[in-house]
């Protein structure tokens, strides 16, 4: 059998817990299974590059940040490498220059391309342990970058289709997915098993215990994946196309913090100021979510959207220096917002579901600023400092609890 089995920062943060992720994995070496790790960057370190890289240049070249945020992960997976040697394993690491793995040119946000498993097939068939970076590849200017926040999942999950796999556990420090962020809802439950399309939906709308490219990538070649704790032995979740759990109405809460509002105000009412808008912010890679549009009065209106904080000095930049092409008379933007997301396959077809949400954020006095809906989910953008008790509240009101 062959495994992939990925660890994140925490889960390697320091000696112990390099050790603690060594013995687990050869305890599956030892039965004979095929085993290639995949690891993240320790504890907090790819924060505390990002910091210093802008203590030295507060606006640092995407490269050179690649540059610097790959070296987190080598350093995890030569540090794994030496614990399985210290045990009398047979290991070896490797980066992802050296597997190859082939990623798009753009900086920090790069996507998979292709994998080369020659080199992993070698080393396995030598009967060694092989450690791989997450979150890393080489782009065709042979330059190491990223796969954006969390991208190790991503990894490890195209590691998975690309060995044909048998199995891929992802390990973290919850046990598993549950129906809210159990750091922020103590009571929260944890799913058995969770869809492709619902934990997509989580994993964009800001749980991020699995990057939502990873999720993409498991639905697209059919990699079921388990996501459990490296510190306990408890049952995880499992990710995979259909679950034979009964449905709930509602199956999860999510928060995403990292949100800002913008407002395009005073528009000329006409045809194609929707597409300069959101075309300009397009063709500069800055996703756009929920997005808002008042009826016009006296041949104006307003456009608000969403965007990623961390877009949004960018989005402004650009907005800016666009502005007379856009008719716009002001362009306005706020930062202390959060989305706040159910989620639910159950949900289509269920008319009282929205309603019931916002009761529940009514009777938290929690003000909505903006709302978007799908079949699968709903979302409302209130004020940082409400989500953390909104999300209890909402969690609540639907019965998610244990
Ligand atoms: P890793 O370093 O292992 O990749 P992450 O920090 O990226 O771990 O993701 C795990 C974290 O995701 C948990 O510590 C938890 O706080 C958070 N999280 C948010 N929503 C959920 C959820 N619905 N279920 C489980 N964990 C969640
Ligand atoms: N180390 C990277 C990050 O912190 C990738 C990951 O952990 O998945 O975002
Ligand atoms: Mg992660």
């Amino acid at each position: 059998m062959l495994v992939v089995k990925k660890f994140g920062g925490s889960s390697v943060a320091d000696k112990e817990r390099i050790f603690n992720v060594a013995r687990r994995c050869i305890e599956d070496y030892e039965k004979g299974n095929q085993v290639v790790v995949v690891l993240s960057a320790m504890g907090k370190t790819t924060d505390q590059l990002i910091a210093k890289a802008h203590e030295i240049n507060p606006n640092p070249s995407k490269r050179e940040l690649d540059m610097l945020l790959t070296t987190g992960e080598q350093t995890s997976v030569a540090l794994m490498t030496m614990a399985f040697h210290a045990l009398g394993v047979p290991a070896v690491s490797l980066n992802g220059a050296q597997v190859p793995m082939r990623t798009t040119s753009a900086y920090g946000n790069a996507k998979l391309k292709r994998i080369d498993t020659e080199r992993i097939l070698h080393e396995l068939e030598s009967k060694k342990i092989v450690v791989i970076t997450g979150f890393q590849g080489i782009n065709k200017y042979d330059d190491m970058n990223t796969l954006g926040r969390g991208g190790s999942d991503t990894t490890a999950v195209a590691l998975a289709a690309a060995l044909h796999a048998d199995a891929c556990e992802i390990y973290t420090d919850v046990e598993g997915v549950y129906t809210a962020d159990p750091r922020i809802v103590p009571n929260a439950r944890k799913l058995s098993e969770v869809s492709y399309d619902e934990m997509l939906e989580f994993a964009s709308l800001g749980a991020k215990v699995l990057h939502n490219r990873s999720v993409e990538m498991a639905k697209r070649y059919g990699v079921q994946l388990v996501v459990l704790s490296s510190l306990t032995r408890a049952e995880g979740t499992i990710v995979k196309e259909e679950t034979k759990v009964e449905r709930m109405i509602v199956s999860g809460v999510a928060a995403d913090k990292n949100v800002a509002r913008i407002s395009v105000i005073g528009v000329k009412n006409e045809p194609g100021i929707a597409f300069k808008i959101f075309n300009l912010l397009a063709r500069n890679q800055i996703n756009v979510d929920i997005i808002i549009q008042s009826i016009g009065r006296e041949e104006r209106k307003d456009i608000s959207f969403t965007v990623a904080r961390t877009d949004l000095e960018e989005a402004m930049t650009l907005l800016n220096e666009n502005r007379e092409a856009m008719t716009a008379q002001a362009i306005t933007c706020e930062e202390g917002v959060a989305k706040l997301s159910i989620i639910g396959a159950g949900m289509t077809g269920n008319p009282g579901v929205a309603s019931k949400m916002f009761e529940a954020l009514y009777s938290a006095n929690i003000n909505i600023k903006m709302i978007a809906t799908s079949e699968i989910r709903i979302t409302v953008l209130i004020n940082e400092a409400d989500v953390n008790r909104a999300m209890r509240t909402v969690h609540d009101a639907f019965d998610l609890a244990e």
